[in-house]
């Protein structure tokens, strides 16, 4: 019988390896029971809403816990435990708690840690629905929200007051790609006493740990890297487990969960994670080389490449920078831009990124149409912004596409 939550000497997690396994070796079997039910290799999907008890006996063993197990889909399923052992392990947590998506991900975790009179500080860049919950709607339940500029550590100690609870970044940021220097982000949480988090959606588990630094939570929004394969969303959070025991039970409560199905998807995306980051890294890096050369091209953003502004912090903590490049086309206007994105044949169109095609998009038209020149300008969102998430498709051949596109357009 399989015991998700149960302690099994026959498991390979991070406990059952003798040094503590590689990424890759973690993304395969991590998380998994050595022998499943059907004696199959891969995890089965319970398609099940609800778990059944043999008899009265059992459901009062249940409820005082002397054996862990499932009870209703709302409060997880057989997959799902695998996948946040699994994710947990990656990233050298105590516990993961998976969510439906990053956003239930996010929205979780704060309704869970934070109360009214409280107040969260962001860096700037964070992605725009996680400031926008907490600016709009977290406000209308007394909870304080302020914003500094990114990576500016002495604003975001400045804005600390006695109320503050969260201090949230994401690292890289989108579409920026400034990377925040984890461990000093950790060491001011401490030193202040704050919670901190980090949106690690764009390094994930393979080019940085943020838990090691001394973070206390890290968020991902699955959908992208973690999947990988642009067929399903979820998201995660990772850290100790007294901190997430509150943020499960609200789980429950809201029911953000996942299904069997998007768990297995999830779970079988995660096992080529390693391999998948390694191309990412190493296309990321070599078509933002190419574009920086192109006369083109008037600026490219990685932080992989010598000219970026947080080049430094990235090369000391990161062990790569993705596959997300954003740069900008030299002397155009929005329309001369947009005809780049419009002559590329390989990346599809369309908002996202992580997974194994490539995908292609111009900020200005995706995310912001409809805001006005001044609140673009606030953002840095110039008009010929091109942002490119590599896949794992051939970089001589992306590089070629690119180059057609530029010459042809
Ligand atoms: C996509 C994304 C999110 C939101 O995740 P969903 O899975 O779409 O809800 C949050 N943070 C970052 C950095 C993202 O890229």
């Amino acid at each position: 019988m399989l015991k998700p939550t149960a302690p099994d000497p026959a498991r390979p997690p991070a406990a059952g390896f003798a040094r503590g396994p590689g990424p890759s070796t973690a993304a395969v079997h991590a998380g998994e029971a050595r022998q499943k039910p059907g004696h199959s290799i891969t995890d089965p999907i319970f398609a099940s809403s609800t778990y059944t008890f043999a008899d009265t006996r059992a459901i009062v063993d249940f409820i005082e816990e002397k054996h862990p197990r499932e009870e209703y889909g709302r409060y997880g399923n057989p997959g799902e435990r695998v996948v946040e052992d699994k994710l947990a392990a990656l990233e050298g947590g105590e516990q993961a708690v998976l969510f439906a998506s990053g956003m239930a991900a996010l929205v979780g975790l704060l309704m869970a840690h934070v109360s009214a009179g409280d107040e969260i500080v962001f860096f700037d860049e964070c992605y725009h629905r996680s400031r926008e919950f907490c600016r709009r709607h977290l406000t209308r339940f007394g909870v304080g929200f302020r914003e500094v500029k990114t990576c500016d550590y002495d604003a975001m100690e400045a804005a600390i007051t006695p109320k503050t609870r969260f201090l949230v970044s994401e690292s890289p940021t989108n579409p920026h790609l400034s990377v925040v220097d984890v461990e000093r982000f950790a060491d001011l949480g401490r030193r202040r006493g704050v919670l901190t988090l980090i949106d690690a959606t764009l390094c994930t588990p393979y080019n940085l740990q943020p838990l090691a630094a001394g973070v206390d939570f890290v968020l991902h929004s699955a959908t992208k890297y973690l999947g990988g394969h642009n067929d399903l969303l979820a998201g995660a959070v990772i850290g100790r487990a007294e901190l997430l025991d509150p943020v499960r039970n609200l789980r429950g409560i809201m029911g953000g969960v996942n299904s069997p199905h998007n768990a297995y998807l999830l779970e079988r995306g995660l096992k080529t994670l390693a391999l998948r980051m390694e191309r990412h890294n190493a296309t990321g890096l070599a078509v933002a080389r190419f574009l920086e050369g192109h006369p083109r091209v008037e600026r490219v953003l990685y932080p992989g490449l010598e000219s970026h502004p947080f080049h430094g912090v990235a090369a000391r903590t990161m062990r790569g920078c993705g596959g997300l490049v954003t740069f900008f086309i030299k002397d155009a206007d929005w329309r001369q831009t947009a005809a780049v994105v419009d002559a590329v044949r390989i990346p599809r169109i369309g908002p996202s990124l992580g997974g194994v095609e490539s995908l292609i998009e111009q900020p200005l038209v995706m995310s912001y149409w409809n805001y006005s020149p001044q609140e673009r300008q606030a953002f840095r969102i110039p008009d010929t912004m091109i942002r490119l998430a590599c896949g794992i498709e051939d970089a001589a051949d992306l590089i070629a596409d690119l180059a057609q596109a530029l010459d042809r357009t």
